[in-house]
């Protein structure tokens, strides 16, 4: 049979093209394929399926009764056919009957078959139909005739669409097929709401023709592609500004290996010979490779032929002439961006204005676009593999980043809720920007100092818009993250003077770079071994003190953009004083030089440190001394505290910031900074939720910076909240704390009527 179907998959293509070419009616084309792949394969039965209105109907059958044609009809996800379309994959069954979804249908007359092969008609990624094969013998179909099937499922996809019978509504993975809603699920990683229509972010190919006219035209254009995407890749490896170490660069040499691979390219041509466009050839081969892929078991053999998916879509992009993505195109007014995974320079490519939201079927916590989706205010959720197949173009989407949803062509009913939601979020948001002028003062008119955590450059304009006291906490390494090589020192210089300019004479804290961890550069080298434990690794301050060439060129960007101005650095995550000195060596080294050549200077450098590694509490008394101001990092302080991954999804809900151990803890360092005069701050995301911001002002904190979208909440919560009693509280709370101290302190809050929303 495998012979017979070598050597017939040109004899169906060559009779396929005389049926494309034909000037009969749609359905006498279909009529006309079954027969050919019946006879073609010795098949008893071959059955075309299409959707219409939502259902999988029969169209053409030889082999099943003729009175079944347009009378069977299948839900999605019904039957063997159902669930072909339904997951988009092909079904290969000895015994169609044992499989669990086998539906029998008394008018096709198909209990006398015992063997089964399907494969879905595609159009764009979807399930618009579905092909079908059966035999009276039991017997599992071989590879070729797969193959040969799914070759006729794309001429017909072609055939289909050009009679104009798509069905509007084939869409796989509607979760509910009677609404067209799909909920998806996913993982959070941005909070806030978004409503908008969906944008690929790599819009899906569209195979226009898939036989082909001229054999040889198509061969010469396969050729060109490949010879087009090895430049592309070669290009990407050979570049400096990738460096030539590290994760980066293996994945591409990978993508290097795949691009020269002599049996790909045969098997695309072999796919030529037998009468398919480029298009197609590449297609048919790519689905061999998908199907291969669902069948390995080994993770990085299953990543590697990811990477060649990948490859295959870029030839497909350069053979069909689809290129760029949805960034170039330029976006809808409010968008919902669809990707399988986005790099943050991708991400910062996209008009901030109109991107509402994004959707990734990977996607990590700690992965940089995630980090730089926060500081854009994108809400993003993660993980929801079946995007692409659930959601299609254009289709209205309603993404709830604090619950981890997103709700693709909304029910009326869910829209109402979800506007609801949206309009209450927005009216507090409303409220929250009238308080944009009022100042932080207790209700016992204490001025509590509010600033903002900042990062890109844009950032400093939220600073007016929320109406806060400065930057506390600029995190130089966004600008390392987002670019494809080592930021020069005049563009960080360029940086730096953009942001004072827009603080407009409002303090901003730079922090030194604060890299390795889980914030990778593929361009630095030293961090492309891997570490056990990153979070405790060579990052921050370790790494800058080593590298000491990048903390100099640093320093000067950083001296040289605020000459004249005052100037406020911050190292992280120091362990020990002496790296504080180390730091400040460096960064005094650069003033010197600069002063050595007349160069204009800041008017004044204050120095602080960030407290984010627990041992640094217990030499306080030497570091005090020598800062200006301290700067607690809550975010990996208390993952140190607790040895919790703060990027472990698993361990994210277990300990609560408002545990007696991190209060007590805090409290002693604010006491020590108290008693030295040194300015005492909170900067990590602690600070920006109300009830715990109001037991760190119990405790004696009196400085915050926090993500722009809390500003409000939090001015309203101060202004609410009388800082004698919450110190009172605290007291109470931290000489014997209760079992649960967050029910305890929201139960006092709400008797006060501290605004907490
Ligand atoms: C922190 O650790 O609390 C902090 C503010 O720094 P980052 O979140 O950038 O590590
Ligand atoms: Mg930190």
């Amino acid at each position: 049979m495998a012979d017979a179907s070598i050597a017939s998959a040109r004899e169906i293509l060559t009779g396929l093209h005389e049926v494309m070419a034909s000037r009969t009616s749609a359905q006498a084309k279909l009529n006309k394929v079954v027969n050919i792949v019946a006879e073609a394969m010795h098949s008893e039965v071959c059955s075309i399926y299409l959707l219409r209105d939502g259902l999988l109907e029969l169209y053409a059958t030889v082999g099943l009764n003729q009175s079944a044609v347009h009378v069977t009809k299948l839900a999605h996800g019904e039957g063997l056919v159902g669930t072909i379309a339904k997951n988009v994959e092909v079904l290969n069954l000895a015994e169609a009957a044992s499989h669990p979804e086998f539906a029998y249908r008394p008018e096709t007359g198909e209990e006398t078959f015992h063997s089964f092969a399907g494969v879905p008609i595609i159009r764009q990624e979807r399930a618009v139909g579905v092909l079908a094969v059966q035999h009276a013998d039991p017997r599992a179909y071989d590879d070729l005739e797969i193959e040969a099937l799914q070759t006729v499922a794309m001429v017909l996809s072609e055939l289909i669409a050009n009679a104009g019978l798509i069905d509007r509504r084939a869409k796989a993975g509607e979760a509910d097929r009677d609404a067209g809603m799909a909920r998806l699920k996913g993982l959070k990683l941005v909070v806030g709401m978004a409503r908008g229509t969906a944008v690929y972010h790599q819009p899906r190919i569209l195979i226009e023709h898939t036989v082909a006219e001229d054999i040889e035209a198509e061969r010469h254009r396969v050729y060109s592609a490949f010879r087009k995407m090895r430049e592309q890749i070669d290009t990407m490896t050979t570049q400096a500004e990738f460096g030539t170490a590290g994760e980066h660069h293996e994945v591409l040499e990978t993508y290097k290996m795949f691009a020269y691979d002599e049996g790909w390219s045969r098997r695309i041509n072999e796919s030529i010979d037998q009468g398919l466009t480029a298009e197609a050839a590449i297609e048919r081969v790519r689905q061999r490779m998908k199907r291969r892929m669902a069948e390995i078991d080994d993770p990085l053999l299953a990543e590697r032929m990811h990477d060649l998916d990948d490859l295959s879509n870029r030839l497909l992009r350069i053979v069909s002439g689809q290129l760029g993505t949805a960034a170039q195109a330029g976006l809808p007014p409010d968008a919902i961006l669809i990707a399988r995974n986005l790099g943050p320079a991708e991400l910062l490519e996209y008009d901030r204005r109109k991107l509402k939201g994004v959707i990734l079927q990977e996607g990590s916590l700690t992965a940089h676009v995630t980090i730089v989706a926060r500081a854009m205010g994108v809400p993003v959720i993660g993980r929801v593999a079946d995007a692409r197949q659930a959601i299609s173009e254009g289709d209205t989407v309603l993404l709830d980043g604090d619950e981890a949803v997103a709700f693709v062509r909304p029910t009326p009913a869910i829209e109402e809720a979800f506007n609801a939601k949206l309009a209450a979020g927005q009216k507090r948001r409303a409220a929250f920007a009238a308080l944009r002028d009022v100042p932080p003062i207790t209700a016992d008119g204490t001025r509590i100092t509010v600033m903002v955590n900042a990062g890109l450059r844009d950032d400093a304009a939220a600073l007016t818009a929320v109406g806060a006291d400065g930057i506390g906490l600029f995190r130089t390494e966004f600008q390392f993250l987002v670019s494809a090589t080592l930021p020069r020192r005049e563009s960080q210089q360029r940086l730096y003077r953009s942001v004072l300019e827009a603080a407009d004479g409002k303090p901003v804290v730079f922090r030194t770079v604060d890299v390795g961890g889980d914030k990778q550069l593929p361009y630095l080298h030293g961090l492309e071994e891997g570490e056990e434990n990153p979070a405790l690794g060579w990052r921050a301050l370790r790494l800058a003190l080593d590298r000491s060439t990048l903390m100099r060129a640093q320093s000067r960007a950083l001296l040289e953009a605020a000459a004249g101005r005052e100037l406020r650095v911050m190292f992280p995550m120091i362990s020990e004083p002496w790296e504080f000195d180390e730091a400040k060596r460096l960064v005094e080294e650069q003033r010197a030089w600069l002063a050595a050549r007349g160069k204009k200077l800041p008017s004044t450098v204050l120095y602080g440190a960030m407290m984010e590694v627990p041992a640094l509490a217990e030499t306080l008394d030497i570091l005090l001394p020598k800062i200006d101001f301290l700067s607690i990092g809550t975010n990996d302080l208390t993952q140190f505290l607790f040895a919790a991954d703060r990027a472990n999804p698993k361990l994210a809900e277990r300990y609560d910031w408002l545990s007696p151990a991190i209060l007590r803890f805090l409290r002693r360092i604010v006491r020590a900074c108290d008693e030295a005069g040194v300015a005492v701050g909170v900067c990590g995301e602690m600070g920006g939720r109300t009830l715990e911001c109001m037991a760190l002002i119990g405790i004696g904190l009196r400085r915050f910076s926090i993500t722009p979208a809390a500003v409000g909440p939090i001015k309203a919560m101060i202004r609410s909240l009388n800082l004698g009693g919450a110190a009172e509280l605290m007291d109470r709370m931290l000489e014997r704390p209760p079992d649960n101290l967050r029910a305890a302190l929201s139960e006092w809050a709400a008797e006060q009527n501290v605004s907490l929303s």
